[in-house]
């Protein structure tokens, strides 16, 4: 339990600085949990929750009926391992009883996303606004922090609009922005720069050229950056891959995009990429099959009227043709190297990342306050007693389905567990 400095009268003054799901999320359950606590959140914006009202397009992903503490980190490529203890207390199984317990009916799409049975992320704003009403807590809107110190007494000084004010707690939820960053950094903590993460990859390469929208659905991908000093690293991941008009999109790539985000922007986003496309079959397998395919069942057939496996036939073709075959030639006259060279492509074919597309789903960057800096028991900054991280503000980021706000909620209930009366 944190060491909380006692009001002069009446309850603890809480600040919450930044009204997003973060913030609303621990000024409700802390109000529920310590019903003296006088309880105002600062909001820069004209209107709070304005990412929640965006988020899912418009349908709000609350969060991802995944509920092994253990297996629900592995979607964060940053706070899997501080985020797994968190998980372990509040998970979105709590997330989920915790909004139908307050009102709000939820469902579970076939993909485990779970969102509002009404698809409205305007609901959950009415709910959160409901309960901030009925807990009278003050929502400050177009006021902007400027400046928060901590005193002699434990207390904060927050100064907003040019006038200060006293606070016992602050819990700075001002989610990923600069101005946040900053009244952190004053107060002694430590902001990793930020840069994208969850993107698609821009590949200019022949062999996807012209085959925008084809798509498999299970290969695996391994990305090897090269940092400054020489250090290679690689990512690798499975899932999903669509090919775009600009390059590689997907689960796959989203997946390495994320794991890779800082190694990738270090890189200037250049990285080599290998894919199997038939990561169901050992390359001796892929040998066999192959073999049967061309020299035995399509034998006497061109080339171009050959299939294979789950390679879509445009892409199929476009892998014949870079492994140097001649498509309107039969499929027992491929060379010994072309056979050779296809097994190759098919089970490491090899691409070169030159960019990043613009994402199209959730915008996603990495970055922020450093997680060793705050005690993910109770979300307490472990520089600065009193005062606290949800949301983020920390470098914290999900993958797409529900998961950054899920960080959110559970940060915001270690806030109010630590702050029961
Ligand atoms: C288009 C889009 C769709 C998304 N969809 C989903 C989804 O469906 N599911 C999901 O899990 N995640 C989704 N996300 C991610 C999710 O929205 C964020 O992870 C989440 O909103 C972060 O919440 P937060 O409270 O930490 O920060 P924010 O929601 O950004 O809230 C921070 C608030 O602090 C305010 N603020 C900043 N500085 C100050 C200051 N100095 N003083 C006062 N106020 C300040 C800001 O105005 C802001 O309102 C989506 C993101 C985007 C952009």
């Amino acid at each position: 339990m944190p060491t909380i400095p006692a009001s002069q009268s009446g309850g603890l003054r809480i600040a919450v600085i930044g009204g997003g799901a973060a913030g609303f999320f621990a000024a409700i359950n802390t109000a529920e949990k310590n019903p003296h606590a006088r309880i105002t959140i600062y909001e820069a914006a004209h209107q709070p929750l304005q990412k929640v009202l965006i988020s899912g397009g418009g349908r709000c992903n609350l969060t991802h009926a995944c509920f092994d503490a253990l297996r629900l980190s592995e979607f964060y490529p940053r706070g899997q391992k501080e985020l797994r203890s968190l998980f372990s207390r509040f998970q979105p199984r709590d997330t989920m009883r915790w909004f139908e317990n307050h009102g709000l009916p939820l469902k579970v799409e076939t993909d485990n996303r779970v969102f509002p049975r009404s698809d409205s992320s305007q609901d959950v704003i009415a709910l959160f606004l409901d309960l901030a009403e009925k807990y009278r807590i003050q929502i400050r809107t177009q006021t902007r922090v400027e400046g928060l110190e901590a005193q002699a007494d434990g207390r904060f000084s927050l100064t907003a609009k040019g006038q200060a004010e006293i606070y016992d707690v602050c819990i700075l939820s001002t989610g990923f922005s600069p101005p946040g960053w900053k009244l952190a950094q004053a107060l002694g903590h430590t902001v990793l720069p930020p840069v994208p993460s969850l993107f698609p990859f821009v590949v200019k390469a022949p062999v996807i050229t012209g085959l925008q929208g084809i798509s498999m659905p299970l290969v695996n991908g391994k990305l090897i950056t090269k940092s400054e000093d020489g250090k290679t690293h690689t990512q690798q991941a499975e899932g999903a891959i669509l090919i775009t008009h600009t390059g590689l999109s997907g689960p796959v790539i989203y997946r390495l995009s994320a794991w890779g985000a800082r190694e990738l922007a270090a890189a200037r986003y250049q990285a080599k990429l290998q894919l199997d496309l038939v990561p169901h079959l050992s390359e001796d397998e892929l040998r066999q099959i192959l073999q049967a395919l061309l020299y035995k069942n399509d034998a006497k057939k061109k080339l171009e009227n050959t299939s294979f496996e789950s390679i879509p036939n445009r892409l199929w073709l476009a892998l014949l043709a870079d492994a140097g075959a001649k498509l309107d030639e039969r499929a027992e006259t491929t060379s010994k190297k072309t056979f050779n060279t296809l097994i190759e492509r098919l089970k490491r074919l090899q691409l070169s990342v030159s960019g990043k597309s613009p994402s199209k789903e959730e915008f996603v960057s990495c970055g922020g306050v450093l997680l060793k800096e705050t005690d993910f028991k109770t979300m307490q900054s472990r520089k600065v007693p009193s005062l606290f991280f949800g949301g983020e503000i920390m470098n914290i980021d999900g993958l797409t389905g529900g998961f950054n706000f899920q960080a959110c909620w559970s940060a915001g209930w270690a806030i109010s567990e630590a702050l029961k009366a």
